[in-house]
């Protein structure tokens, strides 16, 4: 029977990706999206899933919102039960504002997006995976984090804040429920071609890209091929690993 995986902010991006690389490992998965536009392009990442031969759940959520991060895993729950064996807390947006313009509204958004889900999502999964969990049936929590966790970015300070604190969370996890069969582990990518960066002013971006010593931004598929080694790395929990093409090395 195909086991269980939840990944927020699937419509598109690195959600979309790390989605498809889900189906493609034999999951059934359940893809959470945000805003009603996204619908259609949610549609369409889940008909992709579904050739590889599994389901998928498309459920309408804003995880910044506890209760709407009930209703996501109570759907997947009556959907396929309640063995969910892998949460890939995904959804993130950013603000690109100085500290003295910024709204206490955008910062507070931030925080709820990237970080308040985070902990909403793996305070509601965590009991049903460990209700099942062992060393040879492992669960597994994946958190997207970014460089920005690791190092400072301007006018990125909100954003810097909510990923660093995603990874202090998740060593805290994955410390508590070490042993149990409940693997935690962040991965905090660099620039990566995605709606997020091309949002960014390009003439900032081409210069921060020009800095990069592989020499280029990285594909969606750097960051799927990452979920992948972390979910099949039974000895890895507590890490973060950042595919970013030697921009911040650790
Ligand atoms: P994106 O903007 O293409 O995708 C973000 C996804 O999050 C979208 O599907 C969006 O609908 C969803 N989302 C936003 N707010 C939500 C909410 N309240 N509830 C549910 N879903 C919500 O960006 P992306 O580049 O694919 O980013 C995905 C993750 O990767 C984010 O956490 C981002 O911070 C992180 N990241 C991206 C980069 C990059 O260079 N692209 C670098 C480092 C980290």
């Amino acid at each position: 029977m195909a086991k269980t995986a939840i990944i927020t902010g699937g419509s598109r991006g690195l959600g979309a990706a790390m989605a498809k690389k889900l189906g493609e490992m034999g999951f059934n998965v359940v893809l959470a999206y945000h805003s009603a536009s996204s619908e259609k392009l949610t549609e369409e990442v889940a008909a992709e899933i579904e050739k590889f031969g599994v389901e998928t759940l498309i459920v309408r959520a804003d995880v910044s919102k506890f209760e709407d991060c009930e209703k996501l895993v109570k759907a997947t729950i009556d959907r396929f039960g309640d063995r969910i064996s892998v949460l890939v807390n995904n959804a993130g947006i950013t603000n690109n504002c100085n500290w003295i313009d910024i709204t206490p509204d955008q910062y507070e958004r931030v925080i709820a997006t990237n970080l308040m889900s985070f902990m909403h999502m793996t305070h509601l999964v965590l009991p049903y995976m460990i209700s099942h969990s062992s060393k040879d049936d492992q669960c597994n929590i994946v958190n997207i984090s970014s460089v920005g966790g690791l190092t400072g970015v301007i006018n990125q300070a909100d954003y810097c804040a909510s990923k660093a604190g995603v990874i202090g969370m998740s060593r805290a996890l994955a410390l508590e429920y070490a042993g149990k069969g409940i693997r935690v582990n962040c991965i905090a990518p660099g620039m990566i071609m995605t709606d997020m960066l091309r949002g960014v002013n390009q003439d900032e971006l081409n210069a921060l890209a020009a800095t990069i010593p592989e020499g280029y931004i990285g594909g969606v598929h750097d960051i799927a091929d990452a979920m992948e080694y972390l979910l099949k790395a039974n000895y890895v929990t507590g890490q973060v690993l950042s595919p970013n093409g030697g921009f911040v090395m650790q």
